[in-house]
């Protein structure tokens, strides 16, 4: 294996692909790759096929097009910060120009609905506008990746919101787990709660993308609030339940937030939002959410509220239940996915579904250990650019790609006079190999490790540094 080239394409935030051989590339055929999704996954994969296939010198071989809803792309990474006002989303926006003009990648935009994998075409709305149902691509491909990202379960609770208080219900909840109008309507919400009334966030159920992102999230609001709301709380509900009450996810950076610097934060464990009724005192809109136990017995509250209650605040951050993308999901029906059907499977070491010439890549993927992360997203983005590049040219497949995972958080912002705008992190790493099951799959090699307790200065420095790398990695 090439491990000088290894070092050679180590890039931000990248972990290990290995650039193919250029001994076994196969004039006769060419691919084309349409990649559906030009998120953290999708418009890395992009980049690396190009980038990769021009240092094989097979790039006139080789068609990469990438079909997004949006000739944007608005990170998520981050969007904690502008619901606190520390950012903008325009800041957090990214544009397809440098994938298309410095790698020739091939860019439509339009909404995706279905795909004739037999032939090859892609059939959806273009430009989101005029006809829905016709076909996108003017050649047909002949290796599709999926990196279209996550969709939102809303039925596991009920919401009741009358027209009178919000005309779209699902104004009465903004997830904004999807960066965009989402994170501006929760933003506005905030900016608009009246000082004393209270803000709950309430956390699905796993898998979901983003582990730390609620933590995150509580960390960040709660410290905004304690200056800019006096007197009122921020409720995190938490269906997890550990021995010790600190959150699952980072222990010691979330533990030692929660329990000495949000004091207005009231963390309650095992337990879940079963529903919510949106109604008005005068103006304001109020949110009463019914939380139940997740396993019958009382929540295990850090602070104050217990399980089986009932809670009434003016800002309620539902973050629900998620699986893949709804178009994945439907393209995939036929043997792709879980068994929940939930979502995709695929061989991490090379991110094929058993659907043929399908690919799956980022938060889509059922992982046994690697998170929903657009870091790990990039990072497998490359293993599945490589794999494909490889099996193209006639090449073996790397027989063991490694992954990492970095995550920095904000845990307080620039408002807090004792301790300004701090940070915390965790890192991990995986290894595709056989796993006790006898199955292969991306292990982890080194288990998570966190920041010591306390958020610090240079980690929030570094943070910075480090999103900035990652996001050149993808888009620049
Ligand atoms: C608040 C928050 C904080 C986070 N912080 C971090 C962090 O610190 N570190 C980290 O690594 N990760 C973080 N994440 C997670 C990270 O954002 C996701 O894991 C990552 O974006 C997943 O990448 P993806 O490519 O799978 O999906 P996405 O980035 O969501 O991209 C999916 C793309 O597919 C497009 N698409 C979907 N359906 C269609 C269709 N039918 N037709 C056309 N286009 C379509 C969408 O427009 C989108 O551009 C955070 C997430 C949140 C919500």
């Amino acid at each position: 294996m090439l491990r000088r080239e290894f070092v050679k394409y180590l890039t931000a935030g990248a972990a290990g692909q290995f650039i193919l051989p250029m001994a076994g590339a196969n004039a006769a055929s060419t691919l084309n790759v349409f990649i559906i999704g030009g998120g953290m996954a999708g418009a890395t994969a992009a980049k690396y096929l190009r980038v990769w296939a021009k240092r094989l010198a097979i790039d006139s071989l080789v068609s990469v097009t990438i079909i997004d809803k949006s000739d944007n792309y608005v990170s998520n990474i981050m969007s904690n910060m502008v619901l606190t006002g520390e950012k903008t989303l325009t800041s957090l926006t990214y544009s397809y120009a440098n994938l298309k003009t410095k790698y020739g990648v091939n860019f439509i935009k339009g909404t995706v609905n279905r795909v004739d994998l037999e032939n090859g075409w892609i059939y959806g709305q273009i430009n989101n506008t005029g006809p829905t149902d016709i076909v996108m691509n003017a050649t047909p491909f002949n290796r599709l990746v999926l990196a279209a990202g996550i969709s939102l379960d809303y039925s596991t609770f009920t919401l009741n919101v009358p027209a009178q208080v919000y005309a779209n219900p699902y104004d009465a909840v903004p997830h904004a787990w999807q960066a965009g109008a989402q994170t501006t309507l929760l933003r506005n919400q905030l900016v608009n709660l009246k000082a004393g009334n209270h803000v709950a966030i309430t956390i699905p159920a796993g898998p979901y993308r983003c582990p730390p992102g609620p933590y995150e999230r509580a960390c960040v609001i709660a410290d905004w609030l304690r200056v800019k709301k006096p007197g009122s709380k921020l409720y995190l509900i938490d269906p997890s339940q550990t021995a010790d009450g600190r959150p699952p996810v980072e222990p010691n950076n979330f533990g030692h937030a929660f329990t000495n610097i949000h004091r207005n934060l009231v963390y309650v464990q095992n337990a879940k939002l079963t529903d919510l009724t949106a109604s008005l005192s005068g103006a304001t809109k109020l949110k009463t959410l019914s939380i139940a136990p997740v396993n019958g017995t009382p929540g295990n509250a850090i602070n104050a509220l217990s399980a089986a209650t009932a809670l009434t605040v003016e800002v309620a951050n539902v973050i629900p239940k998620m699986q893949a993308a709804d178009l994945t999901r439907s393209i995939l029906a036929t043997g792709g996915l879980d068994a929940d059907s939930r979502w995709a499977v695929v061989d991490e070491k090379s991110y094929k579904s058993p659907v043929s010439g399908v690919y799956v890549i980022g938060d889509s993927i059922k992982s046994a250990n690697q998170p929903k992360a657009g870091h790990i997203g990039n990072q497998q983005a490359k293993v599945c650019a490589d794999a494909i590049l490889r099996e193209f040219s006639n090449v073996a497949l790397y027989d063991a790609p490694v992954t990492n995972s970095a995550c920095f958080t904000p845990v307080t912002t620039a408002l807090n006079r004792q301790y300004g705008a701090r940070a915390s992190w965790l890192t991990a790493t995986f290894r595709y190999g056989l796993d006790t099951d006898n199955s292969y799959r991306m292990l982890k090699v080194s288990t998570n490790i966190e920041s010591p307790g306390a958020p610090s200065k240079d980690n929030f420095e570094s943070m910075k540094k480090w999103f900035t790398s990652l996001m050149q990695d993808v888009y620049s």
